[in-house]
């Protein structure tokens, strides 16, 4: 069975790459919530976070501070929310962790909007955009 994230992995789909190193990258989410909504997910593929050792957990979530801020530079967004889904019924729709990073926008509410269709032109600016503000 194919999974789309190691699809992107692999380079046989196209993902807005925000960041990568060894263990990881970070991309845009092609249905975001908000504006600048990104996934981060472990090259290696695992379902569920209670898959993976505690110490590839750890490595993951240390990557959040780098992305976040950027998606925040870049989107000029107020404040991000986190997410982090396993299983199906916690409506994790690709079986391969991932960690949401959501940016929030004081103008639009609080709540978990539903999700957009996204305009690939704008995904290439915003990743672009986004990529030069990690450090
Ligand atoms: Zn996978």
């Amino acid at each position: 069975m194919g999974c789309i994230f190691c699809e992107i992995l692999d380079g046989k789909r196209d993902g807005h790459l925000l960041y990568e190193d060894k263990s990881h990258i970070s991309f845009l989410d092609k249905y975001p919530i908000d504006v600048g909504h990104s996934l981060i997910i472990p090259r290696e593929h695992h379902e569920r976070i209670t898959d993976m050792d505690s110490e590839d957990v750890g490595k993951i979530f240390s990557l959040v501070p780098k992305i976040a801020n950027a998606i925040l530079k870049a989107t000029g967004a107020d404040a991000f929310s986190l997410g982090q889904n396993n299983g199906r019924a916690a409506k994790q729709i690709i079986p391969h962790v991932h960690i949401h990073i959501i940016p929030r926008y004081n103008s639009k509410g609080s709540v978990w909007t539903k999700r957009q269709i996204s305009n690939d032109d704008e995904l290439v600016e915003l990743s672009k955009n986004i990529r030069s503000f990690i450090v």
